[in-house]
């Protein structure tokens, strides 16, 4: 009697899905059987891994957005000039200056040796660069970096900046 080559799987996701195993070796058949059973149809196994990156997608999304709100609300705060550049990268740069600047404060003042009036004049600097791309470059960089990075930042990051004053 030969060896069957159609089988009926039932799969983890508890459909029945019929599978021609010619294309296996006999002795390799009832393997791969157990293998599939151990896992969803094709059809489960996909709509399960959209569902995922749709999620996923949803969620950074929404953390995106938090974020960004969080960014224009302290911008307001600490009367931080609106960043100049090409509309797709001004949200990022803004979300990297909120989050730059705040991490400077911490390490700087709240955990530094800064006090106010050094954080007063160095947010007068903050304020002067506003080409967004410029923070978005610094995206990785530490809090404690800012002044560095802002003192070797040139002339056309700081395009507002009046010669005058
Ligand atoms: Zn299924």
């Amino acid at each position: 009697m030969a060896i069957a080559t159609s089988f009926d799987v039932v799969h983890s996701c508890g459909h029945t899905l019929t599978h021609d195993l010619t294309s296996r070796s006999a002795d390799q058949r009832a393997g791969y059987v157990r293998w599939l059973s151990a896992r969803q149809c094709t059809d489960c196994w996909r709509t399960a891994h959209q569902a995922d990156a749709a999620s996923t997608a949803e969620w950074l999304e929404a953390r995106r957005a938090e974020e960004q709100a969080a960014a224009q609300e302290w911008a307001t705060r600490f009367a931080m000039p609106l960043l100049e550049g090409p509309e797709k990268i001004l949200a990022w740069g803004e979300r990297t200056r909120h989050q730059l600047v705040t991490a400077a404060y911490t390490d700087l003042v709240t955990e530094g040796t800064w006090d106010e009036s050094d954080w007063a004049a160095f947010e007068e600097q903050v304020r002067l660069l506003t080409r967004a791309g410029w923070w978005v470059d610094q995206r990785d960089a530490q809090g404690s970096d800012l002044p560095e990075l802002l003192d070797a930042a040139g002339q056309r990051d700081r395009p507002t900046e009046n010669p005058f004053r």
